[in-house]
């Protein structure tokens, strides 16, 4: 049976970068908006992914790498609205057969934070002789998941990875379209108006915690809490649960369209047309938003 689960966490995981696009969709959907990855030999001595997310409740970390533990289907109906990635409760159990694997986890309403490790689907010992339930630490809210030695016991699949910066490479490539695929790329021009941007909006999978609007007029970092509000209001209906946006906006106006008696250290703009203008945005971010899989 072990041979059996050990084949099995091979197929979904056959190199390091496997792990750890697993790990980061399991990151995203638990809502963070921050991650940290630490890579040690092109991922096979070290894959340690660190997310600022919802954490995991104490009660569940003793069934946490079973197979097909997962809490992202509740009903078959489900099925045809999936939002998250995972639906398959495999990935962290796969992991456990075939590395150490460590999880320490805090959630917001827990006062401190729990880590235990795991081996072949189970909660296992740090050190022989030790209890294996979850040990009460120190720790921020969210997930820090820690894969050592990945393949440690599947010599014939650890021999055959020719150079850590091969595997180093793909775990590079991964973490870019990880991010990409939150993003949406934004140009508008408009003639009537005499305005032109260009910038970066998450899609309907992206959901933070609050605003994110980086907003430049004419290459200078300004503040805008009409366009603010305008976007909130834009993207409310396509993020679930209240989700938040992030916008990256740089326009260029002609400057004589744009008010320059306000005062230099405020940062607080306004230009001819606003509204008009904040409305040809939003709409088009909407059309986007409305167009892209979620
Ligand atoms: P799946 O993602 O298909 O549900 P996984 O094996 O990847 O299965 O994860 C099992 C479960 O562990 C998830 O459903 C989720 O409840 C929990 N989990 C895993 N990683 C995280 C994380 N980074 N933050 C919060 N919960 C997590
Ligand atoms: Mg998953």
């Amino acid at each position: 049976e072990d041979v059996v689960n050990k084949i099995a966490a091979g197929e979904i995981i056959v190199a390091p970068v496997h792990a750890l696009k697993e790990l980061i969709e399991n990151a995203v959907d638990a809502g963070s908006t921050s991650l940290e990855i630490l890579v040690k030999d092109g991922g096979l001595k070290l894959l340690q992914i660190t997310d600022n997310g919802c954490g995991i409740n104490t009660d569940d970390m003793a069934i946490l790498c079973e197979r097909f533990t997962t809490s992202k289907l509740k009903a078959f109906e489900d099925l045809t609205s999936i939002g998250t990635y995972g639906f398959r409760g495999e990935a962290l159990a796969s992991i456990s057969h075939i590395a150490h694997l460590t999880v320490t986890t805090k959630t917001a309403d827990s006062s401190c934070a729990w880590k235990a490790q795991y081996a072949g689907g189970k909660l296992a010992p740090a050190k022989p002789g030790q209890s294996a339930d979850p040990k009460a630490c120190a720790g921020r809210q969210g997930t820090q998941i820690t894969v050592e030695d990945l393949f440690y016991n599947v010599p014939t699949r650890r021999r055959a990875f020719r150079s850590a910066s091969e595997e180093y490479a793909k775990i590079a490539d991964q973490v870019g379209r990880a991010i990409a695929n939150e993003l949406i790329e934004f140009e508008l021009s408009n003639a009537q108006y005499g305005f032109k941007t260009e910038g970066l909006v998450s899609n309907a999978n992206y959901s933070g915690k609050r605003t994110a609007l980086l907003l430049f007029i004419n290459h200078r970092s300004v503040e805008s809490s009409t366009i603010k509000r305008a976007v909130e209001h834009t993207y409310s209906t396509f993020l679930p649960k209240g989700g938040k946006p992030f916008v990256y906006l740089s326009l260029e106006i002609d400057p004589a369209r744009v008010d320059v008696n306000v005062h230099p250290t405020k940062r607080e703009v306004n230009f001819l047309n606003e509204e008009e203008i904040i409305e040809l945005i939003c709409g088009d971010i909407r059309t986007r938003l409305g167009k892209v899989d979620t």
